[in-house]
């Protein structure tokens, strides 16, 4: 690492120090992971064929205060060089679970619980190399989603990765995944803390819809404390119905990724959960709210895991309810909106099950 690097690399760090002390989180990072690893990977099933979802091991998350967030906690606090981001890839791509499934993946999402972006925590060389890998070894990438804040968006940038990306043997598109969390103004950032207007949100549509990239929109049913079961369904019906209008308004490709909250450790809302004061959505509301997305020109992925950040007793599964994952699995898989229908009003639920 140069002098200037070693500089940037302290500044980032206090920078994620101070928003970790301003978010009241008490975990610590992981600074015993192997840098040469990915923190975690693993498959998805969707629409849109089969994913690879892979988290890299990078510098935490500087905005690091949300609320119920404690995806910085799998990061660690200094700064992890572009060599060992390399070797990460090259792990991922050599890895024997995911070898024999590159020839039919359809879409990779990368993140690093933060920002891929952010050139401060997720070298540019790294992200390059990664993409002439995927270029190289997944002949039918159709998507290719970056997680990132709207900030970190610079146009020149996507505009040559998506050039990078039409030289794979399937062109790929690059799609943006975007966290909101909630739809509600004051909910989002002044409970929250997201850190997102609307008006940044819908500069950056105007920036996708320019180039024909697509977006992925992050959003939690019942994010915070104070939040009745009712009040969480209508956040995220309006969610949807101003996703759509987005949508048809600039033309672009959106899927909003819903995540049923779990109290997530170390966190303020794990503080809320332990007096009482929280308890997650039930999974019939979560298809609740979903469904109305039927008819819309959205699409919707439910997020069913707690990826191990859930505290003890904080996930929004209850005993017994393994079942319900299972069928709202298949809705990720068609889109089917019986599926839900058949979750939402428990008394369908039977018939739903039998019919996949
Ligand atoms: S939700 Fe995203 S932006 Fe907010 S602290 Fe977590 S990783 Fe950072």
């Amino acid at each position: 690492m140069n002098k200037e690097t070693t500089n940037e690399g302290q500044r980032v760090e206090d920078q994620i120090l101070r928003a970790t002390l301003r978010g009241h989180k008490g975990y610590h990072f992981d600074e015993q992971h192997d840098p040469n690893r990915p923190a975690d990977f693993w498959f998805q099933e969707s629409a849109e064929g089969p994913i690879l979802f892979v988290v890299f091991y990078s510098q935490a998350c500087r905005w690091s205060r949300c609320l119920g967030c404690n995806l910085p906690a799998r990061m660690s606090q200094k700064h992890v060089s572009y060599q060992a981001l390399i070797s990460q890839v090259d792990y991922l791509l050599n890895h024997p679970e995911v070898q024999p499934r590159c020839s039919s993946l359809r879409k990779v999402i990368v993140s690093n619980n933060g920002s891929v972006l952010d050139e401060a925590t997720f070298s540019s060389t790294a992200l390059i190399y990664l993409i002439a890998k995927l270029n190289l070894h997944l002949p039918q990438m159709s998507v290719l989603c970056l997680e990132t804040r709207a900030e970190y968006v610079d146009v020149a940038e996507l505009e040559f990765i998506a050039r990078a990306l039409k030289e794979g043997a399937t062109p790929t598109t690059l799609e943006l995944g975007i966290g909101f969390e909630a739809f509600d103004d004051r909910i989002r950032n002044q409970v929250f803390k997201k850190g997102l207007k609307l008006e940044q949100f819908e500069a950056l549509c105007r920036k996708v819809a320019t180039y024909g990239f697509g977006l992925k929109c992050y959003f939690m049913q019942k994010p915070v404390p104070g939040m009745t079961d009712e009040e969480a369904v209508l956040d995220t019906e309006r969610a949807i119905d101003y996703l759509s209008e987005k949508s048809r308004e600039y033309g672009i490709r959106i899927n909003l990724h819903l995540n049923p909250t779990y109290v997530a450790f170390g966190t303020v809302l794990e503080q809320c959960f332990r007096k009482g004061e929280y308890s997650p959505p039930k999974l019939k509301d979560v298809a609740r709210a979903a469904l109305r997305a039927e008819g819309k020109p959205i699409t919707i992925f439910l997020g069913l895991s707690d990826e191990g950040l859930a505290c003890k007793g904080g996930s929004f599964i209850r005993p017994g309810e393994e079942q319900i994952v299972q069928t709202l699995h298949a809705f990720n898989r068609t889109q089917d909106f019986a599926v839900l229908r058949g979750v939402a009003s428990n008394s369908h639920f039977d018939r739903a099950e039998s019919r996949l």
